[in-house]
């Protein structure tokens, strides 16, 4: 018997199930993959997601990722930068990253069903019997079709594609190259390796034609030969749900609604949720869920919506970098309101 049954083993549905443990209750997961699970993303991690994975008794650090101090934007010919406040951030292959929450979440005493893929709420005595289910299968989230959560209150959809380089990374931030309806973002995750993803409008835009076609100076930092992983795409964007709950069904992470991946704050969102939906959960207070995932998610959709101004013309992101490389404190303010 559990008290709750989390569908889905991502980052997401991981940090879910250590804070119910937290909060005393038997939890299980249940993913149709085994670990480590590799999904597109960034992988990176800002100064704050650290501190709350951290708090998750998740310890990501310098032996296993690379760390950088801030973010430094390329676009119209001009580059700013900011460093954290405090801290710094860290690039985490993701498979390292899934590791490492499922040896914490097994510390925490949850148990697993690996290679279980579920298929509706009916057909599973542990999920019947379970008090809380938990829906944190993803974008595609079945879950939320399941429960009739998949009302969206508004959607912005782009298309993202991820590849691996094993090149010595040049810089000691996380980069973002603007150009004209795309962008590309490079973020160091080993001594000899970046992670690099596009994220465009277009879902016939792959990385090589825009390093070929935007980007050649970083072409030549990134030549085919180093490649060290497959390209691989998702869809991202600014997602927001009319509710996250309903019954005992709750959703978490991108299955809840998601924030564009160019704002790098999906991870962090989600483990402010799952402290959120655990306290809750505890609580028999679903209802509050609903309200306190709403506030959770305004400023890190206000983040990417801010940022990706940028992304509303040559003419807007020259001037935007214009004023932003005159008066760099405007940047270090908006770092600062990005990272808590
Ligand atoms: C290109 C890109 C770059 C990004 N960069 C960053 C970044 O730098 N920093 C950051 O913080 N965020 C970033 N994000 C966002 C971040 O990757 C996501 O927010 C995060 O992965 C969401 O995790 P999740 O657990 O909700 O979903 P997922 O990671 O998608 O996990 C869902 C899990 O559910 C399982 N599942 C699905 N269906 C079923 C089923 N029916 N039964 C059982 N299991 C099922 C899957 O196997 C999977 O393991 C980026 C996203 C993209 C696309």
């Amino acid at each position: 018997m559990f008290d709750v049954f989390v569908i889905g083993g991502g980052p997401a549905g991981l940090a879910a199930a250590i804070a119910a443990r937290r909060e005393g209750m038997r939890v299980v997961v249940a993913d149709g993959d085994r670990p480590p699970i590799d999904k597109p993303c960034g992988e990176g991690l800002m100064p704050d997601s650290r501190q709350l994975a951290r708090q998750l008794g998740v310890e990501v650090s310098q032996s296993t990722g690379y760390e950088f101090r801030g973010i430094r934007f390329h676009g119209a010919g001009r580059t700013v930068e900011a460093d954290f406040r405090e801290g710094r951030g860290i690039g985490v292959r993701r498979t390292t990253l899934h590791r490492a929450l499922v040896q914490a979440a097994e510390r925490a005493g949850v148990e697993f069903r690996w290679s279980t893929p579920m298929s509706g709420f009916g057909n599973n005595s542990e999920m019947k019997n379970a008090r809380w289910i938990v829906g944190a299968d993803g974008s595609s989230s079945l879950v939320r079709r399941w429960a009739g959560l998949d009302a969206v209150r508004s959607a912005a959809r782009r298309y993202a594609f991820r590849q691996h380089f094993a090149v010595t990374p040049w810089t000691d931030h996380m980069e973002i190259y603007w150009g004209e309806g795309c962008q590309i973002y490079v973020t160091p995750v080993g001594a000899r390796e970046v992670c690099v993803a596009l994220v465009s409008k277009n879902s016939e835009l792959r990385l090589d034609g825009a390093l070929r076609s935007q980007f050649p100076f970083l072409r030549e930092r990134l030549p085919a030969s180093a490649a060290a992983s497959r390209e691989r795409g998702a869809v991202t964007g600014n997602v927001s749900l009319r509710a996250v709950a309903r019954g005992n069904v709750a959703l978490i992470g991108d299955a809840s609604g998601s924030v564009d991946a160019i704002a790098g704050e999906g991870i962090c969102l989600s483990f402010r949720q799952a402290v959120a939906l655990a306290r809750c959960m505890a609580n028999n207070d679903l209802q509050g869920y609903n309200r306190q995932h709403a506030r959770l998610a305004l400023r890190p959709r206000l983040i990417a919506e801010a940022m990706l101004q940028l992304d509303r013309g040559q003419l807007i992101q020259s001037c935007a970098m214009g004023v932003l490389s005159a008066q760099p404190w405007i940047f270090r303010k908006l770092l600062e309101v990005h990272v808590l």
